[in-house]
């Protein structure tokens, strides 16, 4: 198997298995039990905590475990309302993950004004756009720092400066960025922050939201009074501690890995370009995370794509995985306005540091017979329509 799908998820790091293995056999006391065995995994969740908030520059005071990327924008989006009740509308693009956009469309149905800020064909922000939404009745911001499907990059610093101005609460999805490339929330006006362990190599269901100090939100699930009174639940000892361990790996080892991975990608790029006609990449002339191909076959369907590849033992994505299975191109390909026979054809091919020079050749070399059945399809059609 090559496994090319890694903004879908990540290859925990051994040391993680390792850390959390560990922590099932010999950790399981609730952290908010007042014996010893107990305030041993406190102990170790606190450590977690710093190695998290170390990742981004945070005070680990600042840091908040959820489950998740997906739990960590709902308490940011919905729990920063508390700070303006009065104000009603929510400003965000037309290009975030559903996780955003799910939860604001429910907002939109309680009668909040929603504005999503378009994109340019290589999916940077129109940022004329965005000064021109922000009003003072502006309650939150909610902005991507790297775009799932596409990989580019956002200036988050600069965006959140501009936001600022509106005084309302600014939130950046950092899910595709945080533990790839460095982050430093210090320098950022944000007011909070979202980050997933499994994007970078932590375990599934265990994710951060950044609180900057001082920053009042109103938790969404409700019970006991962990996590600072912001998220209610025993804390998930084994997965905070397998995330601390990764984001440590990742704070030390990230500069390398951005070497070692983008210029897989490069080569990964350049070999389809040349091999195959009619591809194109989403987002070249944008900056992008080192990761991230988002390749067009044009006039071919991602979804047929994607099956060749999966018989081929190859994994990559059209998209986000929760809309691979869909024939419709992407809300993200959409909103960059790509002609219709480029967005249909797109796959996203996404590296991690376990891919290997001899994967991505073995891929280029075999790819044009691997679609070979679809553009041979393609050609047929194309000459019954007589175009
Ligand atoms: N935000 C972005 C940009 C993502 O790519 C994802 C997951 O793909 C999420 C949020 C949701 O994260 P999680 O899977 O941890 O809930």
């Amino acid at each position: 198997m090559i496994y090319l799908d890694n903004n879908a998820t990540t290859q925990p790091l051994p040391e993680v298995q390792e850390a959390m293995a560990q922590a099932q056999r010999e950790l399981y006391g609730n952290p908010s039990s007042i014996h010893q065995f107990g305030q041993v995994a406190r102990h170790c969740v606190e450590i977690a905590r710093g190695q998290v908030a170390k990742l981004i520059g945070a005070s680990p005071k600042e840091i908040v475990f959820t489950s998740g990327g997906t739990e960590s924008i709902n308490l940011a989006i919905r729990g920063a309302l508390r700070a303006h009740p009065e104000r009603r509308r929510i400003v965000t693009s037309a290009v975030e993950h559903s996780a955003v956009l799910r939860v604001v469309e429910r907002l939109a149905e309680e009668g909040y004004d929603i504005q999503y800020v378009g994109v340019d064909r290589e999916g940077r922000i129109n940022e004329t756009e965005l000064e021109s939404t922000l009003t003072a009745d502006t309650a939150v911001v909610s902005l991507l720092h790297a775009n799932n499907e596409t990989g580019v990059i956002w200036d988050a610093k600069h965006l959140a400066e501009l936001a600022a101005k509106s005084g309302a609460i600014i939130h950046i999805d950092a899910v595709q960025s945080a533990g790839k490339i460095p982050i430093d929330v210090s320098q950022w006006p944000a007011h909070l922050v979202s980050l997933s362990a499994h994007k970078f190599h932590g375990p599934k269901g265990a994710g951060a939201l950044y609180v900057r100090r001082r920053t009042r939100i109103e938790p969404q699930i409700v019970g006991g009074s962990q996590e600072s009174e912001l998220r209610g639940g025993t804390e998930n000892v084994e997965g905070i501690i397998g995330m601390g361990v990764a984001a440590e790996i990742a704070a030390s080892e990230c500069h390398g890995v951005a070497q070692k991975v983008g210029a897989l990608r490069d080569a990964l790029e350049q070999g389809i370009l040349a091999t195959i006609p009619n591809t194109h990449v989403q987002g070249a002339a944008a900056q992008r995370i080192y990761n991230t191909s988002n390749i067009s076959f044009a006039g071919l369907q991602s979804d047929a794509v994607l099956m060749v590849l999966s018989e081929a033992g190859i994994c990559a994505s059209a998209g986000a995985a929760c809309s691979s299975g869909s024939l419709e191109p992407s809300h993200v390909l959409k909103a960059m306005n790509l002609d219709d026979a480029v967005a249909h054809g797109a796959v996203r091919f996404s590296l991690s540091r376990f891919n290997t020079r001899t994967e991505i050749d073995d891929l280029i070399r075999d790819l044009p017979a691997i679609l070979e059945p679809l553009t041979e399809l393609a050609r047929r059609a194309s000459q019954s329509t007589g175009r």
